[in-house]
């Protein structure tokens, strides 16, 4: 059971290292096409439509939080 154990856990730890080597430039990539969602009250980014609307409900409890369709090109 330990060996199994050692040997998943060795598993995960490699996949983690291939996932980090081939990542780099895509994850940036990835974080540009995120901060689609803007306020439209302040401007301020956000990488999820949840985001801005937590964003929203917290920081503008007075405006409407527009569509998450409104936001996709
Ligand atoms: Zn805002």
């Amino acid at each position: 059971m330990v060996r199994g154990a050692a040997k998943a856990q060795a598993q995960a730890k490699n996949a983690a290292k291939q996932e980090a080597a081939k990542g780099g430039k895509s994850q940036l990539k990835d974080r540009e096409k995120a901060l689609k969602f803007i306020c439209p009250q302040c401007k301020a980014p956000s990488p999820h439509y949840n985001t801005l609307k937590t964003h929203m409900e917290s920081k503008h409890p007075k405006a409407d939080v527009p569509p998450e369709d409104s936001f996709k090109v």
